[in-house]
């Protein structure tokens, strides 16, 4: 049924260092895979192209000798060691499935330009897949006999809802320790709360009966909670009821860093409640924003601001807004300190909403992820990153949600260094091979700690 998968043949690869040739030959085969979610096909429930990137690289593994499995489409694993219930597993966890093209239109054409694959996917996660793969092929071809089974899985619902994970842990065995490579190095042992939620407020009756002026008639932004939205429209209508329309620009960017960016939205509201108190008139809803928001990204106005020594500070982006005459709907995404309490963070919200007649309506939430950094899988491989010459050695804490959430035993671990970005769900993602070639050393002996560490008693 696996048939051995063609070698890619149209890109040079004679200048790069042989292990760096090959690495670059399977991740050029999988960027050509357009491995975007798309309506389910039998045996695909997150689309045809995503099981096809799954049925090509588990190809490679049976070819390269590896016992493969594909989990009805939803996952799959590529292992190594004897096949006995047993050993624990040992395993790597990364991605194939990839973020639209958006504007970029040869997203799915590789280049190499000197060490440096471009493509989508090249970095977020089918690059990280091709450096697990290699460790295990290291493993392999130097006649290491684990004791666990080690084990590659690669999931193709990431970007999208982290079902695939949900099935995994339906139907397979829970690794006794993971790590997943689709961040960055050191090893990242806290990952903050995440909350996405609606704030609903309806419009004040006294807007309605307000003097004939200046008035705010509509507001809109956003595309997801987890965006920084970058630009923002509002609709103003005049004393003789023309419609004067108002773009606010601000700076896209990632929910988990807010820092980065600036909320048009914020921006915009900011702007109008000036404008409106020039005129001399007001609006309940700009004066709700102003008093439950405001142009802070840390929610002190919603009395929710604060932070624990593990994680930092709670970051709070507003990602879309919807208001007319009749209301506003916020749609928002908090990041909280992996110490908090879901229950204590929603009942503030709620009261101070409450205080504007509104309410909140939670649409998702992911508990936070926290392992000390005296965890043996923390402590493992941090070891084993420090031993290799890494920089930075420190677990951290970081905002952005991964699969180690989704699976038991699981923290991330690169496969980015230090001041590497990239660029991954922008134009023009690349991955540096010669970084990715390290980050395999890296795990080959990561899998041999683990291997050591988690063995049977
Ligand atoms: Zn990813």
């Amino acid at each position: 049924m696996m048939t051995k998968p063609e070698p890619d043949t149209t890109l040079d690869f004679a200048a790069l260092p042989a292990r760096e040739a090959e690495m670059a030959r399977l991740l050029a085969r999988q960027i050509r895979i357009p491995s975007t979610k798309s309506a389910p096909a039998p045996g695909a429930p997150y689309g045809a192209e995503t099981l096809r990137a799954l049925e090509d690289f588990l190809a490679q593994g049976a070819a390269d000798g590896f016992r493969v499995r594909n989990l009805d489409g939803h996952a799959g694993w590529i292992e190594l060691g004897e096949d006995d219930p047993e050993r624990p597993i040992v395993a790597a966890v990364c991605h194939l499935d990839v973020v639209p093209a958006g504007d970029w239109t040869d997203a799915f054409t590789p280049r190499l330009d000197g060490s440096v694959m471009t493509g989508r996917g090249s970095s977020d996660d089918k690059g990280s897949a091709v450096a697990c793969y290699f460790a295990l092929r290291d493993l392999r071809e130097a006649g290491y006999r684990p004791d666990c089974r080690l084990r590659l899985i690669l999931g193709l619902d990431e970007e999208s809802g982290m079902n695939c994970m949900a099935h995994y842990n339906e139907v397979d065995e829970a690794p006794a320790a993971a790590f997943t490579a689709d961040a960055g190095f050191p090893v990242i042992h806290a990952e903050k709360g995440l909350l996405q939620f609606q704030i609903h407020i309806p419009a004040a009756a006294a807007d309605e009966g307000a003097e004939p002026g200046l008035r705010l008639v509509r507001v809109i932004a956003g595309s997801r909670p987890n965006v920084i939205p970058g630009s923002c429209r509002l609709l103003w209508q005049h004393a003789d009821e023309s419609i004067e329309t108002c773009d606010v620009e601000g700076v896209q960017g990632h929910a988990a860093a807010p820092e980065n960016g600036k909320n048009a939205i914020s921006l915009a509201m900011d702007m109008a409640a000036r404008r409106l108190a020039e005129a001399g008139q007001s609006d309940s809803l700009v004066t709700a924003y102003q008093d439950l928001i405001g142009l802070e990204t840390d929610g002190s106005r919603l009395g929710i601001a604060g932070s624990d020594e593990v994680s930092g500070r709670l970051t709070m982006n507003v990602g879309l807004i919807d208001l007319d005459s009749s209301g506003v709907c916020l749609t928002c995404d908090i990041r909280y300190p992996v110490t908090w309490r879901l229950d204590d963070l929603l009942a503030k919200m709620r009261a101070r909403v409450a205080g504007h007649g509104g309410e909140v309506h939670v649409i998702h939430h992911s508990d936070p992820l926290y392992l000390p950094k005296d965890h043996p899988l923390v402590a493992t491989l941090t070891e084993v990153y420090r031993a290799a010459g890494g920089e930075n050695t420190e677990p951290m804490a970081m905002g952005g949600g991964t699969y180690a959430r989704s699976l038991p035993n699981t923290v991330a671990f690169g496969p980015g260094f230090p001041g590497e970005d990239g660029g991954a769900h922008q134009t023009g993602e690349s991955v540096n091979l010669a970084s990715l070639n390290r980050a395999r050393q890296i795990y080959t002996t990561a899998f041999r700690a683990l291997d050591r560490i988690y063995r049977r008693s």
